[in-house]
């Protein structure tokens, strides 16, 4: 079935239980969304996001849901399509339960956000080695507004003016970088580095230090064991800072 024309496809899935059973459960799915999402932002470095299947043409995110599959393909055609299979799942889901069972309730809103929004940049950098600033952005302002209900509610603004002061240290710092070794650093990490300022440096300036070293550290191990100059290090980045938020947040 799986290499017939599109036109035999669609008909199948008008009539085929399982295959709506399994549209039904991609549409409803949160995961299944991201997925998506993540999909049309595998393109290249100024182009346009790939909102269709390239085989077939079908919407990635139409009226009928996402259509992209956890295996990693097109719904319509099974054309290989979007992130790799399982990875952006699983990712969410183990970071998810960890920043779940470590940070307080009240700081839950801006440490699932940050997580989740990480994962899929991650994800994406990991595909296409870039960062899109729209989802850099997104991923900054939810983290912002999220520690400042713990800011509010625990009269505790001045860790929120810290997180933020450490933001913006940290974007400067690799802003610095980027300008003094072009090639070195794209300004997708740059940005990307002020967010992870943000969530770390509200448990203070250590914790961000640790996460930068504990970042170049597992960069600088990949592109040794992989042979290769040049790499992702959004993943790295974002990965430390998850590592050092549970460690933080389970440590006080
Ligand atoms: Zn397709």
């Amino acid at each position: 079935m799986n290499d017939q024309p599109a036109e035999r496809s669609d008909q199948a899935s008008a009539t085929d239980p399982r295959i709506r059973l399994l549209t039904f459960t991609r549409m409803v799915s949160p995961l299944a969304w991201l997925r998506a999402i993540a999909t049309t932002y595998l393109v290249a470095y100024g182009e346009p996001r790939q909102r269709r299947c390239p085989a077939c043409d079908f919407p990635v995110l139409g009226r009928g849901g996402p259509t992209t599959t956890i295996t990693g393909k097109c719904a319509r055609c099974r054309a290989p399509l979007g992130p790799t299979p399982w990875l952006l799942e699983f990712a969410v889901l183990a970071t998810g339960l960890a920043v779940l069972s470590r940070v307080g309730p009240l700081q839950v809103a801006a440490y699932c956000w940050f997580a989740v929004l990480g994962v899929l940049l991650a994800v994406i950098d990991l595909a296409v080695w870039r960062l899109p600033h729209a989802l850099t952005a997104a991923w900054a302002a939810g983290t912002l507004a999220g520690l400042l209900i713990p800011a509010v509610a625990q009269h505790r603004l001045g860790d929120w003016l810290q997180a933020l002061a450490a933001g913006l240290v940290s974007l400067m710092f690799f802003a610095v970088l980027a300008s003094v070794r072009p090639g070195s650093m794209g300004w997708g990490d740059v940005t990307a580095a002020g967010v992870v300022g943000i969530a770390v440096g509200w448990w203070g300036w250590w914790p961000l230090l640790h996460t930068l070293v504990l970042a170049y550290a597992g960069f600088a191990a990949y592109l040794i064991v992989t042979r290769r100059r040049r790499g992702p290090f959004g993943p790295f980045l974002i990965a430390s800072a998850l590592v050092i938020i549970v460690a933080s947040a389970s440590s006080g």
